[in-house]
């Protein structure tokens, strides 16, 4: 059983102001450490014999390599594949959803909206997207509430850890430190019994993948970086994807 964390940093416990994300604070980082390992230790005695961990905020190194449990194998993203089932520590909701902390989609900046095949995805459905071409579910998310309800909505009966509740959008109230990785560690144990029954996120394909950016000009560099893009609307792109193979399928 190879239980495959996808890390995040907006979701993490005790960080609870932009500041704190947008300047990689030392303590940050450590809460993402801690994070990371109660998952780990919750999988691993929840049955897992192999979990793979990414550094998966802004593009990675944000882990403090000696503050890893050992156990955990540092990954890329594409051994999703070679896993059974996903968590997301550190999850984030969705661009647009109200009193979630640091809600976005992929860029905050100029992503307004992503949609599959007509609904809404944020990152967590990017994930589940991927892996479950691969017949992989996403069984576990740590994160604000707004992320926790998310991951239920799409997914249905799994596992979470909500650590902190959003005050609007910029700011949070979380869980003590201590109490946060307890309850990661107890979500994460039982999740791992979840790989086998929760169904995993199934895209019909051809799968339609769109973006709509903030503004126009967004749009306009999207259409001249790839040639495969429609523009349906001034500021919205869409392409079609027969086969989701890799994550970078689902992006635009
Ligand atoms: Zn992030």
């Amino acid at each position: 059983m190879t239980i495959f964390i996808e890390t995040d940093l907006e979701g993490i416990s005790g960080v609870s102001s932009m500041d704190m994300v947008a300047n990689s604070d030392r303590y940050a980082l450590e809460r993402l450490m801690a994070d990371t390992n109660a998952a780990v230790r919750g999988a691993l005695d929840g049955g897992a014999d192999r979990v793979l961990v990414l550094d998966g905020h802004g593009g990675g190194h944000n882990f403090i390599p000696e503050l890893l449990d050992p156990r955990a194998e540092v990954t890329g993203i594409g051994p999703v594949k070679e896993s059974d089932a996903c968590f997301v520590i550190g999850a984030h909701a969705m661009a647009g959803t109200q009193n979630a902390f640091l809600d976005h989609t992929q860029s905050s900046v100029s992503w307004h909206d992503y949609r599959i095949n007509g609904r809404r995805y944020g990152e967590m459905g990017q994930l589940a997207a991927y892996a479950g071409a691969y017949g992989i579910p996403v069984v576990m998310a740590s994160g604000d509430f707004a992320a926790c309800a998310e991951l239920r909505e799409m997914m249905g009966n799994v596992e979470t850890a909500p650590v902190k509740t959003a005050v609007g959008r910029n700011r949070a109230v979380c869980l003590p430190d201590g109490e946060a990785e307890e309850l990661i560690y107890a979500a994460a144990r039982r999740a791992v019994s979840l790989a086998r029954t929760v169904r995993p996120l199934r895209i019909l394909t051809p799968a339609v993948v769109e973006v709509e950016f903030n503004r126009t000009d967004y749009a306009d560099a999207a259409m001249e970086r790839r040639g495969d893009l429609e523009r349906i609307a001034p500021r919205t792109v869409r392409r079609v994807v027969n086969e989701i193979r890799e994550y970078g399928d689902l992006l635009i």
